[in-house]
């Protein structure tokens, strides 16, 4: 049955996505509930055809158009578009109708030669930096779980010391030919018996109990630049999968690769835009009127921010120079300030006389009282909790 789920929930991403995010999200599920990662793990294998239901809707415009103005209903109901039931689907033949998403496909890529050789799957995992991170450049150390080829069986998944045997169903092929719709197609599918192997197991390897791939956990130092962004991957060559066993039961061929994608952690001060940084700096109303050079703390130091007289509430300065380093370039962006003017919540007596005296200068009206003269005769008179005072503060 196709999932009841809300497709963009599945995937854990917004209505608004674009298609590189869903197809990033898919393939971070599809890797992390994949079954051969997850071995007797039923509710693995139905999350990982959950994802593939979701992308196949979410990847296609129309079918996600259909989806978004009538739900699963728009799906299911005649006369819309096709759609398959991935939850009758054998998982093999999910990965490798989405093979693209899986980078080389863990069927074959190609050698430096030219050659086809065999080619294992992408892997995906993520790393948290901060902004100083992506300032300077880091190293970090990177831990994720991979199959690798059994050690006691060299991949083949028999028993050592045994070697598997031709199937006696495709006769060593990996495919059979079958009848669809009454006889009116020929289909040619992958081997019931072997799965596509070609080959069966008598006794199985102990090991990695007659799967020729075991799941490791692995750890390697990545190199992380300058000037990455959210959502940006850097990729390690060769750290990905060996080819699955169909597609290399020896165990030879090229590893896919591993992706390590890039977050960034939200800084109490700044927001990036690109290379750029923003951050918001409070300025006194006097300093706005008068001119002003402030210490502004920078991302690595201090810079000196010259705030002309005249100067209004959102007015936005550049300090050159100050932002992230550009990823090509290394060129560093603008450290860009916007000035927030405070006006005092309250003044002493001096001020607020040297205030009044101001607005005399203006010829513009004030009121007469300050509130907190006001509030004292209230008070006095025993009216405090009337609240009948508009301008007076809680
Ligand atoms: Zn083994
Ligand atoms: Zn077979």
């Amino acid at each position: 049955m196709p999932t009841t789920r809300d497709y963009y929930e599945i995937l854990g991403v917004e209505r608004t996505a674009d298609a590189d995010e869903i197809k990033r999200a898919y393939r971070r599920l599809a890797m992390k509930h994949h079954p051969d990662r997850n071995p007797g793990d039923a509710e693995a294998e139905v999350k990982f055809k959950e994802a593939a239901e979701a992308y196949e809707i979410l990847s296609d415009d129309a079918k996600r158009k259909v989806y978004d103005q009538f739900g699963h209903e728009g799906l299911r109901r005649g006369g819309g578009p096709a759609t398959h039931d991935f939850s009758r689907m054998d998982v093999s033949d999910i990965f490798s109708m989405f093979e693209d998403i899986f980078g080389g496909g863990g069927g074959f890529g190609r050698s430096a030669s030219g050659r086809r050789v065999a080619r294992g799957y992408d892997l995906e995992t993520e790393v948290t930096l901060t902004l100083d991170d992506v300032l300077h450049g880091c190293e970090r150390e990177v831990e994720f779980t991979r199959l690798d080829v059994c050690d006691a069986c060299t991949g083949t998944g028999a028993k050592p010391g045994t070697t598997p045997e031709s199937c006696p169903t495709c006769g060593g092929q990996g495919k059979v030919q079958q009848t669809g719709l009454g006889g009116m197609f020929r289909m040619v599918t992958a081997c019931p018996t072997c799965r596509g192997r070609g080959t069966v197991i008598r006794e199985q390897c102990d090991a990695c109990r007659g799967r020729g791939r075991v799941s490791r956990k692995r750890r390697i130092n990545v190199k992380i630049p300058a000037g990455v962004s959210e959502g940006q991957a850097v990729r390690v060559q060769g750290e990905g999968e060996p080819p699955p066993p169909e597609a290399s039961p020896a165990g030879t061929g090229v590893r896919g690769d591993l992706h390590v994608v890039i977050r960034v952690r939200k800084h109490p001060r700044f927001v990036r835009d690109g290379d750029h940084l923003l951050m918001e700096q409070p300025i006194s109303f006097t300093q706005a009127a008068l001119g002003a050079e402030l210490a502004v703390e920078t991302l690595d130091g201090e810079a000196t921010l010259r705030v002309p007289p005249g100067t209004q509430h959102g007015s936005v300065f550049r300090l050159e120079g100050e932002g992230l380093p550009n990823l090509r370039t290394g060129r560093r962006g603008d450290l860009r300030v916007g000035v927030r003017v405070e006006i005092p919540k309250r003044v002493s007596a001096k001020q607020e006389a040297l205030l009044r005296e101001y607005a005399e200068t203006e010829g513009a009206s004030v009121l007469a009282d300050s509130p907190s003269v006001l509030r004292k005769v209230k008070d006095f008179f025993g009216g405090s909790s009337s609240g009948r005072d508009a301008n007076r503060e809680p």
